[in-house]
């Protein structure tokens, strides 16, 4: 599978605290664990020409991951047009943490994908609420996070065709942390964790989750519909 791991890469640049746990970039890291998985695997990042994403990167991307946070504003709104096309095409994408609010996801939504959020290290308890999903290969009942960023409910997104996973934050609140939707040709799955000031990206059990829902979302050879006007199949009988 060639996957495609894009990250905005600025917080890595500009606090130190995030360089710390990712010297080389979230998306380094991310790459990584998908590289020992066996996959082929480029990284792009926001500050390279056409934000890494060429008409040739997107063609050749069977997965794209995104990571984003504080720069979903200069994603150029026609890179993330050209994203939205590929994955109504068939392009898999893994939507990590606070890339929900990014140009590509709200426009595959349609909604506001806003929530309630707070840095005050919670503990999370993310359980498995559809142990059948393909996505759950590997976990137990729950995965603990023993620091995160707290995402709370309402989480204003459309109902998602599969719930997979429910946080649970020691402050209280709960929040749907993974969860998939088909769009066109393409298998989306949002995953909540990891804010860059943790060490998230190096839990075995996350990686596991990424891995799984890469996986997952990359199209396995279905139809390709030709839309509009349409020539009979059989022969019409007159009437
Ligand atoms: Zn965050």
């Amino acid at each position: 599978m060639n996957i495609t791991v894009w990250n905005e890469y600025r917080h890595e640049k500009e606090n130190p605290v995030v360089a710390d746990i990712y010297p080389n970039g979230i998306h380094h890291t991310i790459a990584g664990f998908l590289e020992e998985a066996g996959h082929m695997v480029r990284t792009a990042t926001l500050d390279e020409e056409q934000h890494g994403l060429t008409e040739e990167v997107l063609a050749n991307t069977d997965v794209l991951v995104w990571w984003g946070h504080k720069a979903h504003d200069e994603v150029d709104e026609d890179i993330a047009e050209a994203v939205k096309h590929r994955v109504l095409e068939g392009m898999g994408l893994v939507v990590l943490h606070s890339a929900h609010f990014s140009k590509v996801f709200r426009k595959l939504m349609g909604t506001t994908c806003d929530l309630k959020w707070r840095e005050a290290d919670d503990r999370e308890r993310m359980w498995v609420v559809d142990p059948a999903h393909p996505i759950t290969e590997g976990i137990g009942q729950y995965l603990e996070i023993d620091k995160e960023e707290m995402y709370g409910e309402h989480f204003d997104i459309p109902t998602p065709e599969e719930l997979i996973f429910i946080s649970w934050f020691e402050g209280g609140e709960v929040f749907r942390s993974g969860a998939t939707f088909k769009r066109g040709r393409g298998k989306i799955f949002y995953f909540r964790p990891g804010h860059e000031t943790y060490p998230t990206y190096y839990n075995k059990e996350v990686q596991q989750v990424i891995q799984n829902g890469a996986k997952w979302a990359q199209n396995i050879g279905t139809p390709t519909h030709i839309y509009g006007n349409a020539d009979p199949i059989e022969n019409i009988s007159e009437k």
